[in-house]
């Protein structure tokens, strides 16, 4: 599952510089893709763009040669991951991984297995009861991952998400990742500023700046490094 995105366009203000500026690349089937940048640079947009959570006002985005430009976000088989974890904070840890699934009418007895198989995936099963609140930034990031990944979708889309989290936490979570990557070889797409974290962590590199793309290519193609 390739993400084909082309000449995508995102204007807020009117006579303002785009956001987002005839951003044109493709993030390689069963690779992490790292979009670099500075802050600003549009890279949260972009990602808004390809999730469906933002329209464009030009240029369309092909999810596994699927036109998805138009499509809603439910329709898009995108699970999405956010920097401040963005759980329902009246939800427990259970019914925020079976949000995505009951939104998409998953019969009960499929969800319910789902929902204890992504807790164990995460190594949470022990904390299904607990409220977001209860938990820490490193948990509630795995529960994340988990409601993103019970949708089964075709495309990762991650923004920022080790970002606010502390070194240790930071460092355990990226190599979980990196892990649950080397088993599902899900296509995935990393919104970074981070660029020791995207020469670590993916194949693909995207660089941004001012909205537009600066570069682009593997890490070797674009750092000399010894
Ligand atoms: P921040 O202030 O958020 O750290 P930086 O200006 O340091 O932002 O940029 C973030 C990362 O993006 C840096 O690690 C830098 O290597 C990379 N970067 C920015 N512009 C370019 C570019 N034109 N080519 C390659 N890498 C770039
Ligand atoms: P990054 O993720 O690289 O930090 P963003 O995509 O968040 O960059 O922002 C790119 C530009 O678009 C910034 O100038 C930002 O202020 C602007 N922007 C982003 N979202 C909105 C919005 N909802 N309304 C107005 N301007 C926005």
């Amino acid at each position: 599952m390739s993400i084909v995105v082309e000449q995508l366009a995102r204007r807020f203000n009117r006579g303002g510089s785009p956001a987002v500026s005839k951003v044109s690349f493709q993030a390689p089937e069963g690779a992490i893709t790292s979009l670099l940048g500075p802050s600003g640079a549009g890279k949260s947009t972009l990602l808004r763009l390809i999730a469906g959570l933002e329209i464009p006002d030009e240029g369309r985005v092909l999810i596994d040669g699927v036109d998805s430009t138009q499509m809603p976000v439910q329709q898009r088989g995108v699970g999405v991951v956010f920097q401040s974890y963005a759980l329902f904070k009246h939800l427990t840890v259970r019914q925020n991984v079976a949000f995505g699934l009951e939104v998409r009418r998953v019969p009960k007895a499929e969800r319910e297995a789902r929902v204890e198989e992504m807790l164990r995936m995460v190594q949470l099963e022990h904390l299904g009861g607990r409220y977001p609140g209860q938990l820490s930034g490193g948990q509630r990031q795995r529960v994340a991952f988990a409601r993103a990944l019970a949708i089964r979708p075709r495309v990762l889309l991650l923004d920022e998400p080790f970002g606010a989290l502390d070194t240790r936490v930071r460092e355990e979570l990226r190599e979980w990742l990196h892990a649950l990557h080397e088993r599902t070889r899900l296509t995935t797409l990393l919104v970074t500023h981070d660029q020791q974290e995207a020469l670590e962590i993916s194949q693909h590199v995207v660089v941004l700046s001012e909205g537009r793309v600066a570069q682009a290519g593997s890490p070797s193609d674009i750092y000399d490094r010894p």
